[in-house]
């Protein structure tokens, strides 16, 4: 029985390996292994790719997260909005600056902030609010720029899971004053390790990013800001020029593959992911929901399916942030989907036998 992995990478490295060689090797050869010229040419294509005037790359997203919020001043006594159904970086960045984080419901099909639920959680300590495009969907962006604009707030995107997914025609990242995105390797724009990336219409903003990752350096060796060294390797920029080369062709196929799983599991018995008129996903994740997900979940492995569960726990009910005092049943909606959500095996490489495998094993299961 041959496995089916939930994101298979090395079929992705064999597709371009002679692409990944030449440019890993050219790195190799001229030892510019830190902030070599890969990592401006990166930084510049991936602006243009998604729209934003500015890009400033760094060391992994949870990075781009810190980065963007300290380029904004925001710390100790400020309050940042966002969705408690993300990975922990979201709301561990908030902390990391010594804000607090302010968790909000998601809507039920779509498992992003509910928008219609941020105005309440607005204080006069609220600085910024950080919807979350999970699972390679924007929210409803238009609605909580609109909410921050008459608060007085900023908006940062975390695009981790959706750098290349459109919202009314124009490209996450480039909807909002910041976006972050990440290149772990599982994303569906990644790298061969860590990486990272902080996207501003604001060229203020994006000369205090430069600085920032770079030890606050204003120039080599003399320092304004008490910075990080959060900077991308020049390895990775160089893996990520070759995978950006063929990435609208793999999200046109991660399209495919999604259209594929709606069809084959049609008539089962579970909830299917629902995407908004005018969005497109790059299906960071194809979750669905089911009863009893975990006995489903064994059952897969068991067929040699790998899934996961994006998310067990919702962010306002991690032990980390007991202090904040939510309780169970404070965010309901996102306790529901932390209980039944199941990702499936999803990349541009998944074949259709595969899903056609996936499809009987789950009917078999439910
Ligand atoms: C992966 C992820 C991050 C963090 O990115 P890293 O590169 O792993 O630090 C932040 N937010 C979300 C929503 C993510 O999925």
């Amino acid at each position: 029985m041959k496995k089916i992995e939930l994101i298979d990478l090395a079929a992705q490295y064999r597709a371009y390996k002679d692409e990944f060689d030449a440019a890993i090797g050219t790195v190799c050869e001229r030892a510019a292994f830190i902030m070599g010229s890969e990592v401006s040419e990166l930084e510049q294509a991936l602006a243009a790719h998604c729209g934003a005037p500015h890009c400033v790359s760094c060391a992994n997203g949870t990075d781009a997260l810190v980065l963007a919020l300290r380029a904004l001043d925001i710390g100790p006594g400020d309050e940042v909005i966002t969705s408690t159904f993300s990975f922990i970086a979201t709301a561990e960045a908030i902390a990391t600056v010594g804000a607090t984080p302010v968790f909000v419901d998601i809507e039920a099909d779509t498992y992003l902030i509910d928008a219609a639920q941020i105005e309440k959680k607005i204080t006069k300590k609220s600085r910024a609010i950080i919807p979350v495009s999970l699972y390679g969907q924007c929210p409803d962006i238009d609605a909580v720029n609109a909410l921050a604009a008459k608060h007085n707030l900023t908006v940062i995107e975390d695009a981790a899971q959706s750098f290349g997914a459109l919202y009314h025609g124009r490209k996450s990242c480039g909807l909002t004053r910041v976006a972050t995105t990440s290149f772990f390797p599982a994303k569906p724009l990644g790298c061969y390790g860590d990486g990272g990336a902080v996207f501003t219409d604001d060229a203020a903003i994006a000369q205090k990013l430069a600085s920032l990752r770079l030890h606050g350096q204003s120039k080599r060796y003399y320092h304004r800001l008490v910075g990080m060294n959060s900077r991308l390797d020049t390895v990775q920029a160089a893996v990520l020029l070759v995978k950006l080369a063929h990435f609208d062709d793999e999200i046109r196929q991660r399209q495919a593959v999604a259209r594929r799983y709606d069809e084959l599991l049609a008539k089962l018995p579970l909830v299917r992911p629902t995407v908004r008129e005018g969005r497109l996903s790059v299906w960071a994740q194809y979750a669905i929901r089911v009863k009893d997900r975990d006995t489903v979940a064994q059952k897969l492995k068991d067929a040699g399916i790998a899934t996961a569960v994006h998310y067990p726990l919702p962010l306002h009910l991690q032990e980390v942030f007991a202090p904040l005092g939510y309780r169970e049943g404070s965010l309901p909606l996102a306790e529901e989907a932390a209980r039944t959500v199941l990702s499936l095996p999803m990349s541009a490489f998944v074949t259709a036998e595969e899903q056609e495998q996936v499809a009987d094993t789950l009917a078999t299961a439910l």
